[in-house]
């Protein structure tokens, strides 16, 4: 999702407050957890087939789950939000019985499941889902009006879950392998999904748009986007070959989307620079005009900007370098690579796609504008930093941790870079951990590992620090003629995280801990400065 942090920060909700309560129900716990009616089976295929009546805010369709059976039960869960309602359940053709607790459907299956088998089944379902009060963020459908009086419609559902407007298993940690979308609107529009356009059957009022995703899709990142829509798109040479890069507008709009979105393919650069080739070729790259700001549905990244820079012509960092791209342009396209290619099991861990994609702003800035540029950008967002509260959240319960996941899970990463000293080894690592977790949910343990592997520096208090804590490192300083005297305050146990001084404009790494250090600095204790790429603080003492 998208930068939470501007809002939290311009126009915090009364709601968003009392939500930060650590109650939980059992709803929480069943949206959140995997239950034994969800571990039992691993999901392999989706046919989502559903009818949008825009006029009437009413969906109505199937979704038919292909799943595969690991252990041999009979009661598998499925999930779907009131308002919305489950007409029946099939499986062979034989209807099932369902026993419902909220939001979640337990279903009763009549044919042994064995171990191994995969089973089918369909749910067929209908109503007037939630309407977005505030997309992406309180999100469900947009039921928009386009300027000339068209239907303006887009689904958006992180956090809340796509159960929200479709039956599914609505918890990460399972995505499906493949999926097909087909969505049947008003003849006068478009339905942009995701994946490939495959087919558009003509009816006589109505038009059926037939989507297919190739590659792993988690449950959020599926969407619908109804409107007035025309199309252009360009080829883009990839590391893995050509790339389609496929633009859905309103028709009002085109000429001015032919020069802003020429950010896509700046974007695309970077990013395969940096992290490794674009994860879903086969499914095509989209950006897809919605009546929200803008949200990383997978491989139709929905656009809703107002074709300015920054974020809606803000600057994030307050340095002038956040004005220089599209902010939702390159930020969602960030997200395919960490949010979509790499994604959390749960919403806890949110920060692996918030911190690695805010920071991904600023290495499109370093690809493009180089080093100092990048660097004082992601500075720059430190202002925008609360530490309120622990950047992971609850376990379990559909519970993500503070919005600090953005600015400050991209500066803690930027100090990373600047502890490793080695900007071809960070490159590495970043692509590596798109290899190594490509397609595949993660825990923060497993990015942990990785990167304290990689890196080969034990990270555990440096990730105790800045991801479980809410304290930044105070590294308090006298200096007594030549002396420099230093030590850490506000840390958690065993962090001892070293930081690059100048002196005299020359490089010298301190090696702080929670007790007094004395350095002599030979001369020049009067004339050094901290390397402000280390996300500390720093306090002079007598
Ligand atoms: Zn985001």
């Amino acid at each position: 999702m998208k930068k939470v942090l501007l809002f939290l920060v311009f126009c915090l909700p009364l709601s968003y407050v009392v939500a930060q309560s650590n109650t939980f129900t059992e709803q929480d716990t069943l949206r959140g957890s995997i239950t034994p009616e969800r571990a039992w089976w691993d999901l392999n295929y989706y046919h989502l087939d559903i009818e949008v009546k825009p006029d009437e805010k009413f969906i109505s369709g199937t979704n038919t789950v292909r799943y595969q059976v690991l252990e041999e039960k009979e009661v598998l869960q499925l999930d779907l939000q009131p308002p919305m309602k489950i007409e029946k359940v099939t499986q062979d053709g034989q209807e099932l019985s369902v026993e419902s607790k909220g939001n979640a459907h337990f279903i009763r299956l009549v044919k042994p499941q064995k171990k191994g088998d995969f089973n089918e089944l369909t749910v067929h379902y209908s109503g007037k889902p939630k309407e977005a009060v505030r997309a992406p963020w309180d999100g469900g459908f947009s039921w928009k009006k386009d300027n000339n009086g068209k239907h303006f419609v887009a689904t958006s559902c992180q956090e809340l879950g796509a159960s929200v407007w479709w039956p599914n298993k609505d918890h990460m940690y399972d995505e499906v392998d493949s999926m097909a979308i087909s969505v049947e609107v008003p003849k006068d529009l478009m339905n942009i999904s995701n994946g490939r356009l495959k087919k558009v059957e003509e009816h006589e009022h109505t038009k059926t748009y037939h989507w297919f995703v190739k590659n792993p899709i988690n449950n959020y990142g599926v969407n619908v986007n109804i409107g007035d829509y025309v199309y252009f798109g360009e080829k883009y040479e990839g590391e893995k070959g050509v790339l389609d890069l496929d633009y859905y507008v309103l028709r009002d709009h085109l000429e001015k989307a032919k020069v802003h979105f020429t950010d896509a393919p700046k974007m695309m650069q970077a990013f395969e620079h940096w992290f490794g080739p674009y994860p879903f070729y086969e499914d095509s790259f989209k950006l897809v005009e919605v009546p929200y700001l803008g949200m990383e549905h997978q491989s139709s990244v929905t656009y809703g900007n107002e074709y300015k820079k920054g974020y809606l012509g803000h600057d994030l960092s307050q340095t002038g370098w956040g004005l220089k791209f599209d902010f939702i342009i390159v930020h969602e396209g960030g997200h395919e690579w960490f949010a979509n290619n790499i994604t959390y099991k749960d919403i806890a861990d949110m920060w692996i796609h918030e911190g690695f994609t805010a920071y991904s702003e600023n290495l499109f800035l370093d690809y493009h504008y180089g080093k100092e540029a990048s660097a004082a950008y992601v500075i720059g967002t430190r202002a925008n930093i609360k530490n309120d509260i622990p950047m992971i959240g609850v376990y379990d319960v559909n519970k993500k941790g503070s919005g600090d996941m953005y600015y400050k899970g991209a500066n803690i990463l930027h100090t990373l870079r600047h502890l490793i000293e080695d900007d071809e080894k960070w490159r590495s690592i970043l692509r590596g951990l798109n290899s190594e977790f490509y397609h595949r949910t993660v825990t923060t343990q497993e990015i942990e590992n990785y990167l304290s592997e990689h890196t080969e520096k034990d990270l555990s208090a440096f990730f105790n620090q800045y991801l479980r804590s809410t304290r930044i490192p105070v590294l308090e300083y006298s200096v007594t003629g030549d002396q420099l005297k230093y030590r850490y305050t506000n840390i958690v146990e065993d962090f001892d995280m070293p930081i690059r001084i100048y002196v005299n404009e020359k490089e010298k790494w301190l090696f702080p801990g929670k007790d007094w250090v004395t350095e002599d600095l030979a001369g020049d204790a009067t004339d050094f400065t901290f390397d402000e790429n280390f996300y500390i603080e720093t306090k002079k003492v007598q």
